[in-house]
């Protein structure tokens, strides 16, 4: 038998054994097709073909997969090209497998590279800090912005994206609401990318998950952090968050308190319970800035019942104006 001969062979004998999660395909001298499977979201299929002096040059290789960007596989062909000149005058593809499976093991970004490259370029900006730690698939970015800061740490799931990508504060100094607030709806917005909606047509497409990762980063990072320090109150349009953060007030009860309302504005505790307590009442009070309801548990009230408390108000302040009259 050929030296060819006897490396197909021992492929088909041994691949499934020595390469975890790998599967033959085909397996002859004109074409060898293996597939290697981590995850349903980490598989490539090695594609290979002898050089003609093989093996005293490299195997020709080719990489497909239907989930791992192109450009990620173009950088793992080349590392594998420069790993097969070790190999020279040797068997190549065992070899070639193995470090390919090890590959898919050590680089939990492979499945998110894309996403992590948009964020690097469009969400994190010079003033902040990323850190990658690429074996345990963890990212760390500090956002700074106008004297605030919020450390956050992204991990990535071994079986992302069919698992959603957690979220962790390490830190912060943003008031505490907003960090809490921040939190949990990116949490819910990872949990939406994966889960399938309960309410289903009978005629939606199959549901299949969406990576969570630059979807949480981009509304954690651009839609929050960033806006919120400068966004103005609605009623007073001062900058509701104090400009020195040591200021922040947590005390709910505090009139400098600042409210996230339902449609994305803020408040001061102040200005919005005087807005909330004044008519029209009619089909609930409207957000000055956007026109739309005001929905929050502090002010959960039926337009007729503040039409009634105002009402009401109004009587005791006409009351008290007779008596100070009376007085006078
Ligand atoms: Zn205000
Ligand atoms: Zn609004």
């Amino acid at each position: 038998m050929s030296f060819i001969d006897n490396e197909l062979e021992s492929v088909r004998q041994s691949c499934s054994k020595e390469v975890e999660g790998s599967e033959v395909i085909s397996c002859f001298k004109a074409s060898v097709r293996i597939n290697i499977r981590r995850t349903r979201y980490k598989q490539v299929v090695v594609c290979l073909q002898f050089s003609d002096q093989y093996p005293d040059t490299p195997i020709l290789l080719e990489l497909k997969s239907k989930f791992l960007p192109d450009k990620l596989l173009d950088g793992l062909t080349k590392i594998c090209e420069e790993k097969l000149k070790e190999q020279k005058g040797k068997a190549q593809i065992l070899f070639l497998l193995k470090f390919i499976r090890q590959f898919l093991e050590d680089n939990p970004f492979s499945v998110c590279s894309e996403e992590l490259t948009y964020i690097k370029k469009h969400i994190v900006s010079e003033g902040d800090k990323i850190v990658t730690k690429s074996k345990a698939g963890v990212i760390v970015i500090t956002v700074n912005q106008d004297n605030y800061f919020m450390k956050l740490r992204f991990s990535i799931p071994d079986a992302y994206p069919s698992d959603p990508v957690t979220l962790e504060n390490l830190a912060h100094n943003y008031p505490d609401i907003f960090q809490k607030m921040l939190i949990a709806q990116a949490q819910e917005m990872a949990r939406r990318c994966v889960e399938p909606p309960l309410k289903r047509k009978p005629r939606d497409p199959p549901f299949e998950p969406a990576p969570s990762l630059q979807k949480i980063a981009n509304f954690l990072i651009r839609d929050g952090l960033r806006k919120l320090p400068t966004d103005p109150c609605q009623v007073c349009k001062e900058r509701a968050f104090p400009k020195e953060p040591k200021n922040v007030v947590n005390n709910a009860e505090h009139g400098r308190h600042v409210e996230w309302v339902y449609c994305g504005h803020i408040f001061h505790n102040g200005c919005l319970d005087e807005y909330m307590k004044l008519p029209p009442f009619t089909g609930g009070k409207k957000c000055p800035g956007c026109k739309k309801r005001i929905y929050h548990d502090k002010w959960n009230i039926s337009p007729e019942l503040a039409e009634a408390r105002w009402a009401h108000h109004q009587a005791r302040e006409r009351e008290i104006d007779e008596v100070t009259d009376f007085l006078k």
